[in-house]
């Protein structure tokens, strides 16, 4: 190669990579700080120090969170100390009443009635807002319904005085896991009312899982209409379903026999935790980042939210210890009470409401802990096109894509928010742990978690930098 043809080389290769570089920082004007710098911070800091995994094995050793246990109340007092000790500018807990269901410790079920099998017992978990049995041994016949949608066409005469087992898969052929679960959930959430209706004594329900192992996956039922008897609703482990469908094949009387005693006690005050580092400039324009403090009563809960609301509280803290001062406030909100009344997120999007406060972005973490891939947004073209810009940035900690879907449960009930986004990772695993057993903190992986901090924490800052 001759001399000038190397300069010239040497001299192109520059340009690339100053242009490169110009790239990132003139999406942003040129007064702007370096955000190349600040996103490789929080990265490095994030993955390096683990602060959140280290908070989500004191979490997790308080124990599983369903809203009104003492549990639920030891988890929020250790976030609120925590939010203290970061140095937050403002700590709160807000009121909320929250309704209160008790697993109980009788939970029992096996078969009483089979040639082969009698005694054989199979492995079950009440589904949030069951009765129990009173104490007695409900003892029925069995009819298997193996596609939720068909029980429509399901009369008195084949159901009444039996026990309904809603036994539809989990469809593994979806590549999304949320798809699948929408699908298959429908049987947990109304399996047991639509029995009563047609007078079954109880449902049993396939659990809605991913993971074809026998613990069962449990979540709420919806509420009874008042003109709808309630009858106790269990889910049951996915090997004890396909054992129970195949000797349904062969023995098509059996009869399995359910001792139950949760209730439902009524109500009871619970807390939302919030926590806020004030906007430097425009400290009246809020961000929210959060997700839901309340779990299940099985494993730790440690994916289902335990994890996810951690990333959002490490948010606040590297804003502060990595010395960002955020434009507008960041504020972090954990709402109580998603799995079983919603209530948490209600309150909060009333209070935001009746104060007139400015929500600039809302951003929810309640998809597990797994490695990042995207943020979804339920909002305008122009709001999705500005927050597309940063994709740059934002691929430093693995987010590939921002593009239009929905946030979640909780940010979705505040109104005026200009941006509802939801954090996506990826979604494989997921449904293996959900509601069960299973969500446990060795679940969790701490890179994987790290990086979802890192790409919360990256976009709430360039939101309060930036605005939208
Ligand atoms: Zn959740």
């Amino acid at each position: 190669m001759s001399g000038i043809k190397f300069v010239f080389l040497c001299l192109l290769l520059c340009a690339i990579i100053v242009g490169g570089l110009l790239k990132i920082d003139k999406l942003f004007g040129e007064h702007e700080l370096n955000y190349s710098a600040a996103v490789d911070d929080i990265i490095t800091y994030s993955l390096e120090r683990r602060i959140g995994y280290k908070w989500l094995r004191e979490l997790c050793d308080i124990g599983p969170r369903l809203s009104g246990s003492a549990q639920s109340m030891e988890a929020i007092k250790w976030a609120e100390k925590k939010f203290i000790e970061m140095g937050c500018d403002t700590v709160w807990l807000q009121p909320v009443m929250v309704p209160k269901w008790v697993r109980g410790t009788l939970e029992h079920a096996e078969i009483v009635k089979s040639k082969d099998h009698t005694n054989r017992k199979l492995s079950i978990a009440s589904l949030g807002r069951s009765i129990g049995t009173d104490g007695k041994i409900l003892r029925a016949s069995v009819i298997e319904v193996k596609d939720f949608k068909s029980f429509a066409s399901y009369t008195r005469e084949d159901v009444e005085g039996k026990i309904v087992f809603f036994n539809e898969p989990f469809d593994k052929s979806i590549p999304g896991t949320f798809r699948a679960y929408g699908k298959a959930v429908q049987q947990r959430a109304k399996g047991a009312i639509e029995a009563s209706k047609l007078g079954a004594v109880a449902a049993i329900v396939r659990s809605v899982t991913s993971k074809p192992d026998n613990v069962p996956h449990v979540g709420t039922m919806n509420s009874f209409p008042d003109s709808v008897k309630q009858i106790p609703g269990v889910a049951i482990g996915v090997e004890d379903a396909e054992f129970l469908s195949n000797l349904l094949v062969v023995e098509p009387d059996i009869e399995i026999g359910l001792q139950l005693d949760c209730s439902n006690l009524g109500e009871v005050l619970s807390y939302n935790v919030i926590a806020e580092v004030k906007g430097s400039e425009l400290p009246d324009e809020l961000i929210v980042v959060g997700g839901h403090f309340d779990s299940w009563d099985k494993g730790d809960g440690a994916h289902d939210d335990g994890a996810p609301c951690i990333q959002t509280m490490e948010t606040l803290h590297q804003m502060i210890e990595l010395g960002l001062k955020p434009k507008r406030t960041i504020r972090c909100v954990l709402f109580i009470n998603e799995e079983n009344g919603i209530r948490g997120a209600l309150e909060y999007a009333k209070y935001a409401e009746e104060n007139n406060e400015i929500h600039v972005a809302a951003i929810e973490s309640d998809r597990g802990a797994f490695i990042p891939q995207g943020f979804n947004l339920e909002d305008s073209d122009e709001v999705l096109e500005e927050m597309q810009r940063w994709l740059p940035l934002l691929n430093k900690a693995k987010i590939d894509w921002i593009r239009k879907g929905g946030s979640g449960v909780d940010v979705s009930k505040i109104k005026n928010v200009t941006a509802k986004i939801g954090f996506v990772p990826d979604d494989q695993r997921y449904f293996d742990v959900h509601h069960s057993d299973n969500d446990v903190f060795e679940s969790v992986n701490a890179r994987e978690m790290q990086l979802g901090t890192a790409a919360i924490t990256i976009l709430t800052y360039l939101i309060s930098q930036e605005g939208l």
